[in-house]
């Protein structure tokens, strides 16, 4: 059984009750439209600790673009049966108000470096404060030992790693592997808004994202980023941009041997939805 935790006061008791024992606290914070990779997550989480937590909420703050925001998928009782199999402790899955209380205006925005300039912060602008803002607001309130991200999302998991860093919060941060679809493609929830002919085509965004690693020591940065924007250009797609860039800083790098962490991140649209993925080519 998967204990329902419906608002903060439900929440604060079960957190007291277990802190109170010393039980480790694993969280793994989510929007819901519950998929494999989230519950890969979960089953980590479920494994690494006393107490598993996994929340859904589906942050307004986040969304730039409100048709977005309407859009995004909600059947808490359909995820929590997905939940099901991992034998996680709890579902939070709180209102608005419970995260909200004083309004969704951020009086205490956290400074994320100049992380959220680039890539998803140059074209969702307001997208990371939304993302702070909320992810400070569960660990706040959740107070995990483990907190489970995804790489699928490697520039949140980045600035959330840097504000962990910067405010000192008590939490370690655990990035986990890229679940992916038979095809390639990464697991999204906005996978479910494709066609089944752009969803089977979105295998390109993977099959790109792999022969940019297989020349990343044949090719300079620059044709690597040509190559990936021309193959993204095909069907219907148009991608947003193809970054290679410093894994700790985000910044593009000029040539592969400038760091010793590099990452390929894009994103794309595909009939309407706007799909990110991204591939480690140096690691770390
Ligand atoms: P979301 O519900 O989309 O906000 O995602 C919740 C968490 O699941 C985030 O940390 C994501 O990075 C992670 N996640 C989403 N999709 C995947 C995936 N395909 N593989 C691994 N983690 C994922």
């Amino acid at each position: 059984m998967i204990l329902l935790l419906e608002n903060v006061d439900q929440l604060n008791d079960f957190i007291s009750r277990h802190k109170k024992i010393k039980n480790r606290i694993g969280f793994v914070p989510t929007m819901g439209a519950i998929h494999r990779g989230h519950i890969k997550l979960a089953k980590r989480c479920k494994e690494e600790n006393d107490i598993s937590i996994v929340s859904i909420f589906v942050n307004p703050t986040q969304f730039n673009n409100k048709a977005d925001l309407d859009k995004y998928p909600r059947n808490l009782e359909d995820d929590i049966s997905k939940l099901m199999s991992t034998r996680i402790s709890a579902v939070f899955a709180p209102s608005e108000y419970d995260i909200y209380p004083r309004g969704l205006k951020d009086d205490n925005k956290v400074n994320l470096g100049g992380l959220d300039e680039y890539m998803e912060g140059a074209f969702r602008p307001g997208h990371f404060a939304g993302v702070a803002q909320v992810v400070k607001r569960l660990l706040d309130l959740v107070q995990p030992d483990n907190l489970y991200m995804g790489q699928k999302d490697f520039q949140q998991s980045t600035i959330i790693q840097y504000m962990i860093n910067s405010l000192n919060i008590p939490t370690n941060l655990v990035v986990c592997p890229i679940i992916r679809e038979v095809g390639g493609l990464a697991m999204s929830s906005r996978n479910e808004r494709l066609s089944p002919d752009t969803r089977k085509d979105a295998a390109l965004i993977y099959k790109t994202l792999k022969t940019i690693d297989l020349n990343k020591n044949k090719k300079s940065i620059a044709d690597l980023v040509a190559y990936g924007m021309r193959k993204l250009s095909q069907y219907e797609f148009k991608p947003e941009y193809v970054s290679i860039v410093d894994g700790n800083t985000l910044m593009p790098v000029d040539n592969i041997n400038d760091s010793d962490y590099v990452v390929v991140c894009i994103a794309v649209w595909a009939d309407g939805v706007r799909l990110i993925d991204n591939l480690i080519l140096k690691q770390r």
